[in-house]
């Protein structure tokens, strides 16, 4: 890893996705300080929230705003100021832009205008939660906030409910509790960890299964910003597949479960009816004597 002086030398009609802190001012890189510095403009979501971390830093670039409502006529003045020569920074009210935030319709302005586009990585809450929650890394898929009614949302969730891979959601925190309740109604259970507040004084992370999450919530209330990350189905099913149902019950009595919670999450898990689940373990009983 080396200093790349000539990279950090911020390059007229370029633009400059800068990644800034999400909650710890500390966290700006001394890269996305001397870009931010330097730059001819700062492309901002909010410039007010933006302002309070130019203030910090002693930053005084002058500042546009660009937000999901003026993208469009605002988009075009950027790509024609990039065009004559300008430099410009883009940042959000917090993190990585363009991820769950605005961004991606610009960067797709300048590649079509052939404006080069680089990025100043930083701070991304669904990297750090994912990092933080103990679940596989090896394969994840970012979900963003669930959008729409409850029946749109619902619908999305049945398309992801076969996907393998840890999946990452953003939840506002009033709406946390109605969300952990529909993926525990659509997925049934697995493990979570809902990472809260991350770079923060009340930074927590929660490891829990997708049964208990929603109560957690109900008896305290959820303050604060929140990252879900949830288990993906491939090591749930695989294992489960290969346990008797007495294990599979054993494995959920284990969570902190009660026997008759355990058992109607192994009559979800396996698609069958809570009776029969009893019935199969006597069954497995006697094959065993
Ligand atoms: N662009 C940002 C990023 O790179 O993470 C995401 C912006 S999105 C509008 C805001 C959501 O990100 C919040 O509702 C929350 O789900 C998540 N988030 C942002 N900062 C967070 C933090 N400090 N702790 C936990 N979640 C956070």
């Amino acid at each position: 890893m080396e200093m790349d002086t000539e990279k950090n030398k911020v390059q007229g009609g370029t633009l400059y996705l800068v990644a800034t802190p999400i909650g710890n001012l500390a966290d700006l890189s001394a890269r996305a300080l001397k870009i931010l510095t330097e730059v001819d403009f700062i492309a901002a979501e909010d410039t007010r929230n933006t302002a309070k971390l130019l203030v910090a830093y002693e930053i005084t670039t002058p500042m546009v705003s660009y937000h999901e409502h003026n993208r469009c006529a605002r988009g075009e003045e950027i790509v024609d100021r990039l065009r004559i020569g300008q430099s410009c920074a883009l940042v959000s009210d917090a993190g990585t832009p363009a991820i769950s935030d605005p961004g991606e319709d610009l960067v797709r302005a300048c590649i079509d205008a052939e404006i080069p586009v680089t990025a100043v990585p930083g701070c991304c809450a669904a990297v750090s939660a994912l990092t933080l929650s103990g679940l596989s890394c090896a394969r994840f898929a970012f979900e963003g906030f669930l959008s729409g009614t409850p029946g749109q949302k619902r619908k999305h969730l049945e398309t992801i409910r076969s996907d393998r891979r840890t999946l990452i959601f953003y939840e506002a925190p009033h709406r946390l509790i109605d969300t952990l309740d529909l993926l525990y109604a659509v997925f049934g259970e697995r493990r979570i960890a809902v990472v809260k507040e991350l770079t923060k004084r009340n930074e927590r992370v929660l490891h829990t299964a997708l049964s208990r999450a929603g109560r957690y919530y109900k008896e305290n209330p959820p303050k604060g910003e929140y990252v879900l990350v949830v288990e993906g189905a491939k090591s749930r099913t695989d294992d489960f597949a290969s346990l008797s149902v007495a294990e599979h019950v054993a494995f959920y009595e284990g969570t902190g479960m009660s026997r008759m919670d355990a058992m109607k999450a192994v009559a979800k898990d396996r698609g069958i009816p809570k009776g029969e689940i009893y019935k199969q373990m006597l069954e497995e009983k006697d094959e065993d004597h």
